[in-house]
């Protein structure tokens, strides 16, 4: 009996023994294709000699320095590297320790700007319907997953949620993409009007909504339509990349491809791609300096941010997805993946959409192409396919609540950047055979 909970406790779970490329292999030899990252996190695999050899360096030098004394070489350099290649305007790093920490630190930044810039009033936080941000109360209060934060209401951050940019379900027939975004984007507008535009401190998003939705990017435009309404109304937009950041959908930053920029941006998951746990918190200058000249000193912390051998980790992953060229090669391999899926399954009676960008691809299971009917919740679909992929040697990430957090399933495929195109067959051939 494992002690260890919660899923120990209730299903009996392989024993991972190795990693081998895109491969892990148990204590019983048998060998999973990693097809979703575990949960988009492994974008070089599991046997990087760069990043481990990186890791080890730093070991041998000095595991831990607490940031309350020390700053680090590989601290410093990753920061550096994060910004030279940041988006337009994100100019200060934070370091921390995982996707969830990151966008606390992103609320508590947002409040404490709020704070030092005489806004008092700005507490309440915009977020979509549909999002996940993470299992913190703060995070999990942002988040629009119903099931998930219903146990725990009521949560401590005010919190409503509009609309995701969904086009699949969202867009009326006859309907342009365009006027869809633009219609879908103006619910900010209306929900930050109705909640008092001096109450409003965030608006709250991923760029390519991930495991709640299966890969979802906006349509052309909505982006840009959201960045013109948070400066309108002087709201903080932050974007949260820790599942389709660094490389994941094809540019290291997703919110490049909507062609916009976030006051405080958050990534994690790829930045470790599994070697370390990691993650980060972006900023621009204006809103540091108004910390930084107000109360000097932002209120927030953990013991483990900025960790040399996380941020060692995190450097040598960076360099192999710039310096290596393996984002460029989400973008190629994401191509050829996405025509795979297309040809293999684009007629398939119950794959009603497959969507994403890059190595971040979704398929939206259904009753009936045609009326999009999802199958009764009651079937499980999700855990079922889930289960049936692992038999079959597959790892992907499906789940179930797509369309409102009870009902439709997705399955989500976030492959290792170094796949080759024979792991591509593999992919299709597996996912098949579950289906
Ligand atoms: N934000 C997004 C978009 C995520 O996908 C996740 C994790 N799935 C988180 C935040 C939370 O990250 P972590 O699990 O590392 O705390």
């Amino acid at each position: 009996m494992s002690h260890i909970f919660p899923r120990n406790s209730r299903a009996r779970l392989p024993v991972i023994d190795h990693g081998d490329g895109v491969y892990l292999v148990d204590t019983t030899g048998k060998r999973y294709l990693d097809g979703s990252g575990g949960a988009a996190v492994s974008c070089l695999g599991h046997s990087d000699a760069a990043v481990t050899a990186a890791i080890r360096a730093q070991l041998d030098r000095v595991a831990f320095a607490h940031t309350g004394f020390f700053t680090s070489d590989p601290a410093e350099r990753l920061a550096d590297a994060l910004i030279a290649h940041a988006p337009e305007g994100l100019d200060r790093v934070y370091l921390v320790s995982g996707g969830s920490e990151a966008v606390e630190a992103a609320l508590k930044l947002a409040r404490q700007y709020a704070l030092e810039t005489g806004q008092p009033a700005r507490h309440r936080v915009i977020a979509r319907r549909q999002s996940y941000h993470g299992n913190t109360l703060g995070a999990l209060a942002t988040g629009g997953n119903m099931w998930r934060r219903e146990p725990f209401a009521p949560l401590m951050i005010e919190t409503t949620h509009i609309a995701p940019c969904y086009a699949y379900r969202g867009q009326d027939p006859g309907e342009s993409a365009a006027a869809y975004g633009h219609r879908v984007a103006n619910e900010l507008e209306a929900e930050i009007l109705r909640l008092g535009p001096e109450t409003v401190l965030a608006f709250v998003a991923e760029p390519v909504v991930g495991a709640t939705l299966g890969a979802v990017p906006a349509v052309e435009g909505y982006f840009h339509r959201i960045r013109d309404i948070c400066d309108t109304y002087g709201v903080l937009l932050i974007l949260d990349e820790v599942m389709c950041g660094m490389g994941r959908t094809g540019t290291l930053f997703a919110c490049t491809q909507d062609g916009i920029a976030p006051d405080i941006l958050t990534i994690a998951k790829g930045l470790g791609a599994g070697y370390q746990p990691v993650g980060a918190m972006l900023c621009t200058a204006a809103i540091h300096d108004a910390i930084a000249e107000g109360s000097g000193f932002f209120q927030h912390g953990h013991t483990y941010m900025g960790h040399p051998a996380a941020a060692a980790a995190a450097l040598a992953v960076l360099g192999r997805l710039t310096d290596d060229g393996l984002v460029a090669r989400a973008r190629t391999m994401g191509a050829r993946l996405r025509t795979a899926l297309e040809d293999a399954f684009g007629q398939h009676p119950h794959i009603g959409d497959i969507r994403g960008r890059g190595l971040f691809l979704g398929l939206e299971l259904v009753a009936d192409r045609e009326t999009k009917q999802p199958f009764d919740p009651a079937r499980k679909l999700h855990a079922r396919l889930k289960a049936a992929a692992f038999e079959a040697g597959l790892i992907c990430y499906p789940m179930g609540g797509t369309i409102d957090g009870r009902q439709g399933d997705h399955v989500l495929l976030a492959p290792p950047f170094i796949l080759e195109d024979t792991h591509i067959d593999e992919i299709v051939t597996k996912l098949g055979t579950a289906l």
